[in-house]
Parts: C-alpha cells; structure tokens; sequence
C-alpha cells in the first residue's frame, strides 16, 4: 500500500479471515453470445453499466483497500467501445499489479494486440466446443468458431502472459469431445479448464469426478499436481497423443459445486449495474452506482465496501439457494 492515500477498514479482509484483493469488475450486461446455461430466458432487460470514470475511480478506490488484480468481465466485455481505456485505466491504477480480461474471443483477432498495449496481461476465452455448428446451437448464430479461433492466434502472436480456456461442461452437449478440447488447448499453448456448471440458467451438469473420468477414456492420463493449483482452479498434469505426436500440458478443474473453493475465496465483485456481490452464489447485494452518482467521497464509499465483505457468506449457497441466485450475464462469473 505504500503510496497510496489508506482508506477506511484498509486492508479488506472478511468475517472468514480471508483477505480479498482480487476484484471481478463486469463492464456490461449485454453479450453478443446467447449461451443457454448463462443468459436468462425472456425480455431482456438491460442496466446502464457504470461509466469509464466511474470504473476508474471504483477500481482506484479498491486498490487503496487493497485489491492488487482486476478482471473485466460481463456480458461481453468487448461490446464497450471504451474498453481499452477503461483496460489502460485499470493497469495504471496506482495498487494495482494485474488486468486480466474474459471474453468470449469474437472480437479478440482485432483487439489482442491493443489489449496488451493498454496493459491487459492475462485472457481468459471461452471455447465449450470445436464443432461450430454445436456452437451456434448453444450460443447463437452470431457465435463463429472461425473467429474464436483466429482471435486465439492474435492472442498468442501478440505474446500475452497467459491465455487460459474455459470449458463448462454440459451432459448430452460436448462431453464427447472433453479430450479434443484439451489437445487442441495444449496445442494451442493454452490450458484449459473444466468448469461445473452452476445452476443460473439451461443445462444439466457433469461432475468433475465424471469429468476426469472421461478425460482418462478419452485418451488423457492424468498426474496430480499440487504444486499448480492456484485460485479456484485445481490442476493436474495431463499427457496424451495427438495423431501420433505425443503433447502434453496442465489441466484445470473449477468444481463450484462438487469440489467447492470457498474457503481460499479472495474475490469481490462489481456487476454491470454497479452492484456489489461479496459472492457469486449469493443473494447480497450493495448499490454502488447512486453512491458514486450523488457526490459521496471515496472514504464513504469504502466503508460501505468494508461493512459489505465485512459479512461475505462462508460459502456460496448455489446448491440449495437456486431461486435467489443473482444474474450470471450481469456478474460476470
Ligand atoms: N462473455 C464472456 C465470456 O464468454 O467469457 C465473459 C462473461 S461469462 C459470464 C464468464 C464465464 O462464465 C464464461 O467462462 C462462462 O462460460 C461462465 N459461465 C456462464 N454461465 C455459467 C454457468 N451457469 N456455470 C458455469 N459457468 C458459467
């Protein structure tokens, strides 16, 4: 923190004891994608997201109790025409020591490069399957694998840190083709992971346990790996052939429902309408949009922050608390 000016309640830690310096900000509630296990069935209805200043000074504010990562997040975020601004914004935030983006990677062919430029080190793209017509069927017509995947290759010619896949895994859906995604990850240069679907929308989940299971029949050994795990993702060490040519690289495993992470939880979110959700799986929510709106100063605005993950829930409550779930396309997972 030296530096800069401390705000109340600094540095923020919650009734659990665990110290939260890791903030998920969601730049809209729009998404080019119509992914059925995430958007919400029925009219959509649409909050105006916070503005360029008022993430900035959010994020500022976050960084002096603490926060040292920010992810941008959505909807989609490279539906904001002022991403990268708000991207160059966020890495030149005093406190703050990483700016990671999750996208969808249909925009990522054009914007890898200038992301990087505007201090964006880490991409997080979501690929659920290699078979583009399956992909229209889950997420749209306006969803082209084409374009993910040449969004994939600007990501990794333009030299970010890391490029991680994320794969929700959805039974009758792409379980078939759990291996393929991960060969095709490896030889990418990328690591995948294997995300549980939580209960926000369509789609009947598979386990990790069921998932390691068909990685194995599916021609992947696994290793464990301890020494690898870090945030909510487990990981092993995967190995396999690929026509021939061994490959091999890590895999990942986020079990929000099976494998739960809470206890290591060091995340605070800001949805697109500028809510605060200390959890993701819960139903508490803290309307910052009007604060930062009605002239209250910054040290005002932190307490209510610290009050809130102050009482941040043990655990998320997804697993019996369906109903009360708040928005996955608003939160930004
Ligand atoms: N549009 C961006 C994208 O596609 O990555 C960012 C927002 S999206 C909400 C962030 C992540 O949440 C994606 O990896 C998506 O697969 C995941 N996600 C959405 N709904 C989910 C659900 N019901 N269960 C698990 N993961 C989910």
């Amino acid at each position: 923190m030296t530096g800069l000016p401390p705000l109340a309640g600094n540095p923020l830690v919650d009734a659990q004891g665990r110290a939260i310096t890791y903030l998920r900000l969601s730049l809209t509630d729009r998404c080019n994608f119509r992914c059925s296990y995430c958007s919400p069935l029925g009219p959509e209805r649409h909050e105006e997201p916070l503005s360029r200043g008022e993430a900035a000074r959010l994020i500022s504010i976050f960084a002096r109790l603490g926060v040292r990562r920010v992810r941008l997040t959505g909807g989609e975020p490279t539906l904001r025409r002022d991403l990268l601004d708000i991207a160059r914004d966020a890495s030149g935030t005093p406190g703050i020591e990483e700016v990671a983006l999750t996208t969808n990677g249909q925009a990522l062919h054009d914007l890898a490069g200038p992301l990087l430029a505007a201090g964006v080190t880490r991409l997080n793209v979501s690929l659920d399957t290699l078979d583009p017509a399956k992909l229209a069927d889950l997420s749209g017509r306006a969803a082209s694998l084409e374009r993910i995947l040449a969004g994939l290759t600007a990501a990794r010619t333009a030299g970010f840190e890391s490029v991680k896949l994320n794969t929700v895994v959805l039974r009758g859906f792409n379980e078939g083709e759990l291996g393929d995604l991960v060969r095709f990850a490896w030889r990418a240069g990328a690591t995948l992971r294997f995300i549980e679907l939580m209960p926000f929308g369509d789609g009947q989940p598979v386990s990790l346990a069921e998932i390691r299971a068909l990685l194995v029949a599916q021609g992947i050994r696994l290793e464990p790996d301890e020494t690898r795990s870090w945030g909510p993702a487990r990981h092993m060490r995967g190995a396999s052939r690929d026509g021939g040519t061994p490959v091999s690289g890590l895999v990942g495993f986020i079990g929000a429902m099976t494998e739960n992470f809470c206890e290591g939880c060091n995340r605070v979110r800001v949805a697109a309408d500028g809510a605060l959700r200390a959890c993701l799986g819960g139903r508490d929510q803290v309307a910052l949009k009007p604060l930062l709106r009605d002239g209250t100063p910054d040290q005002v605005i932190a307490a209510r922050i610290v009050e809130a993950l102050a009482s941040k829930q043990e655990r998320h409550r997804m697993a019996d608390d369906h109903g009360g779930l708040l928005s996955m396309i608003g939160t930004g997972g």
